[in-house]
């Protein structure tokens, strides 16, 4: 596959213009790069499970984990791992080729990451791709995460660089993309995305996609989440994005960053199912099934797989090869935070 074709000095202004196409010719443009790269029938199937929930530091102005804000969000502790296996085994079997958990911590402490690590182990056993999302990670958390098996670290940069000001005050930009660099130097696959709907400005939509385009390097999977207002944070009321809107940061996405995966995350729940086939035309090559997003539902798991029926669509599995896990195609049908630092506003 041609390198020739990732960039990673994208403008601004190059970026605003692919948002400003009309409709139908920014979703050609995507989708003709989706089919020259992917399956484009092929969906990447993962379930994400809240191994640690609630009572968060931080203050991510989505976020119904945060412990500052009147959620409902009941603070529990980190989950006994065969807990989180008997989870991970369920969604095996429901067609989950990837397994993400999420804690809702500022960060692990070193004396978390050998539980953490004992969890990642146990899934990675099942023939499960393995992805966390924990917050910051301190030195040598990513080495010790990856000699554990992980596949994957999902650290969210959440939106463009001039409006994370107004959505978290607790950590910086730059302590972001200090944990996405240990990630990175680890050898883990980077999963790193963002949150629209936040009442950013389109301009704001395409500095968010322009930041995640030009990173060193572009992330694996790239999550693109809808926020779901959830009532008690500060974004409890936010205005609705118009859902073409949504489409087009997924089309412009897939664009920016042809070879990555592209995940339709939170909000896919209050997306009807003529929207999230647009997604799915648009280049969105993956989605969370059948598990809640961490605190925010999903569409449910009989609800998906006829969807995937209805669209022709297949989900990816894990395949065991040589001595490495990857997802391949299945030729079958299948049977089937708001986190930041999550894969979503909820993932
Ligand atoms: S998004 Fe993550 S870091 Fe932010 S408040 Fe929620 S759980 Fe904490």
């Amino acid at each position: 596959m041609s390198e020739a074709v990732v960039r990673h000095d994208w403008t601004r202004e190059e970026v605003a213009a692919l948002f400003a196409l009309p409709f139908n010719e920014l979703l050609h443009q995507a989708h003709t790069v989706h089919r020259t790269y992917h399956d484009a029938n092929a969906v990447q199937v993962s379930t994400l499970l809240s191994i640690k929930t609630g009572g968060c530091p931080e203050d991510c102005a989505y976020c119904p984990q945060a412990a500052r804000y009147d959620t409902g969000v009941a603070a529990q502790k980190l989950m006994e791992v065969d807990d989180v296996l008997a989870r991970a085994k369920a969604a095996k079997a429901a067609g989950a080729s990837r397994f993400c958990m999420g804690a809702a911590w500022r960060g692990p402490k070193d004396r978390d990451i050998p539980k953490v690590a004992e969890i990642v182990r146990a899934v990675k056993d099942l023939g499960l791709e393995t992805c966390a999302t924990l917050g910051l990670l301190g030195d040598g958390h990513a080495q010790q995460l990856k000699a554990a098996g992980l596949d994957y670290y999902n650290h969210n940069i959440d939106t463009a660089p001039e409006f994370y000001g107004e959505i978290i005050h607790t950590r910086e930009y730059q302590d972001r993309l200090a944990t996405l660099e240990q990630v990175r130097d680890a050898g883990l696959k980077t999963c790193c995305g963002g949150i629209v709907g936040m009442g950013e400005t389109r301009e704001q939509r395409a500095g968010l996609l322009q930041a995640l385009a030009n990173l060193p390097e572009h992330p694996h999977s790239v999550p693109i989440n809808q926020l779901v207002p959830v009532p008690g944070t500060p974004l409890g009321n936010a205005e609705k994005l118009d859902p073409f809107e949504f489409v087009r940061a997924i089309a412009v996405a897939r664009i920016l960053m042809p070879l990555s995966i592209v995940r339709l995350s939170a909000g896919r729940q209050q997306m009807d199912d003529a929207v999230q086939a647009l997604c799915f035309h648009a280049g969105a090559g993956s989605i969370f099934y059948g598990e809640k997003l961490l605190t925010t539902g999903n569409p449910d798991t009989e609800h998906d797989r006829a969807l995937f029926r209805r669209l022709d669509l297949h989900a990816m599995e894990v395949v065991e090869e040589a001595s490495t896990v990857h997802a391949d195609i299945m030729e079958a049908a299948p049977a089937g935070c708001g986190h930041g630092c999550g894969c979503s506003v909820a993932a």
